[in-house]
C-alpha cells in the first residue's frame, strides 16, 4: 500500500460516477502539506478572439476520471512517488484582468509554501505570468520550456501590456525567466509582423518552429536541452494545448494549421523526465469550441505526463 493519495479506482467507483476531482484524487485544504498541488486557473478575459477557457479546469477534470494510474510506455508510477492533491481553484476576478493577475499571485505565493512542485489548469495563456511571478520570487529566474502555435511576446496588445499574447515579454523584462534558458517550440502560423518571433531570438531564446518538428521525432531536441540544462537548475513547463495541432486539439481559443501531433506533445513532455521541473501548466482548453471533450481528455493525459516526468518520479 502506497503512504501517497491514490487515485479512486475505475474498479472501486465506475469512472462515471464519483466527485471529478483531477485523476480522481483528494482535495486539499490549503493548511495541507503535500509534494504537488493541482490548481485550475479559470481566466478567459486575456483572450484576443474566442473565450471560453474559464471552463477549461473543470472540463479537464471531468475528461481526468478516464487516466489511470501508471503510464505504460514510461513505466512511471507518479502516484507512488508524491503526495499530489487537487487543491481547487482560483477565485479569479471575472470583471478584471489586472486584478485577477495579482489575485492568481497571491494565490501562488501561498500555494508554493504549501507545495513544492505546482501543476497549473489553464484558463488562458495570461495565468503563467503571475505563476512565473511567484515562482520566480522564491527560485529566482527560471529556465522555460514553452510549446505553443504563438510566441506570446508581443509588446502590447490594444494598448493592454499585460494579455495572453504578452506574457513571455513580460517576464523576459521582469527577469523572471532566463532568456537564454528559455525554448519556444512549435511556434508557426501568421503574425503582425517578423518580430513577433524575432524579438525572442534577440534575447537569446531559443525558438524552434513548427515546420523544424514537421515529420520529425522531438526526442533529440529533447535531449539537445535536458543537456543544456542540466538537472539542477529550475525549469517551468508552459504547455498551450493549441501546440498542438487542431486536428488533434480544436477546442481552443487561437488554433493554428500545421501544428505538433499529439505524440509529439508527449515527446516534449516526457523529455522533460531528468530535468529540475518546479512547475507546469497546461493552458487555453476552451470546452465551447470541442464539445466532444476530447481536447480536455488529450489535456488531462498531458497533465499526467508531466506528473510523470517530475524529478524523483519512481520507474517500475
Ligand atoms: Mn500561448
Ligand atoms: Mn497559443
Amino acid at each position: 500500500m502506497s503512504d501517497f493519495n491514490q487515485p479512486l479506482s475505475g474498479n472501486d467507483m465506475p469512472r462515471f460516477g464519483g466527485t471529478p476531482t483531477m485523476f480522481r484524487l483528494p482535495f486539499a485544504a490549503p493548511e495541507t502539506a503535500i509534494d504537488v498541488a493541482i490548481v485550475g486557473v479559470p481566466l478567459d478575459i486575456g483572450t484576443s478572439n474566442r473565450v471560453g477557457t474559464r471552463y477549461g479546469p473543470r472540463q479537464i477534470r471531468f475528461e481526468s476520471v478516464l487516466v489511470r494510474p501508471y503510464g505504460m510506455a514510461t513505466g512511471a508510477a507518479p502516484f507512488d512517488s508524491f503526495q499530489i492533491a487537487d487543491t481547487g481553484d482560483v477565485a479569479v476576478n471575472p470583471y478584471n484582468l489586472l486584478k485577477s493577475v495579482d489575485i492568481i499571485e497571491d494565490h501562488f505565493r501561498r500555494l508554493i509554501t504549501q507545495a513544492s512542485v505546482t501543476v497549473a489548469l489553464g484558463g488562458d495563456h495570461t495565468v503563467t505570468l503571475p505563476i512565473l511571478r511567484a515562482l520566480a520570487a522564491h527560485h529566482g529566474p527560471i529556465a522555460l520550456i514553452h510549446v505553443d502555435a504563438h510566441a506570446d511576446i508581443n509588446d502590447e496588445m490594444f494598448g493592454e501590456r499585460i494579455t495572453h499574447g504578452t506574457i513571455f515579454r513580460r517576464a523576459i523584462e521582469e527577469g523572471l525567466i532566463a532568456a537564454k534558458k528559455m525554448y519556444q517550440i512549435g511556434l508557426r502560423a501568421t503574425g503582425y509582423s517578423a518580430e513577433d518571433f524575432d524579438w525572442g531570438r534577440a534575447q537569446g531564446v531559443t525558438v524552434i518552429s513548427a515546420e523544424q518538428c514537421w515529420y520529425n521525432s522531438l526526442a533529440p531536441i529533447m535531449d539537445r536541452i535536458r543537456n543544456a540544462l542540466g538537472s539542477e537548475y529550475p525549469v517551468y513547463l508552459s504547455f498551450d494545448i493549441d501546440g498542438l495541432d487542431p486536428s488533434a486539439a480544436p477546442g481552443t481559443g487561437t488554433p493554428e494549421p500545421g501544428g505538433l501531433t499529439s505524440s509529439q506533445g508527449l515527446e516534449i513532455i516526457r523529455g522533460c523526465f531528468g530535468l529540475n521541473l518546479i512547475g507546469c501548466d497546461l493552458v487555453e482548453v476552451s470546452p465551447p469550441y470541442d464539445p466532444t471533450g476530447n481536447t480536455a481528455l488529450l489535456a488531462s493525459n498531458l497533465v499526467f505526463e508531466m506528473l510523470c516526468a517530475l524529478p524523483g518520479c519512481k520507474r517500475r
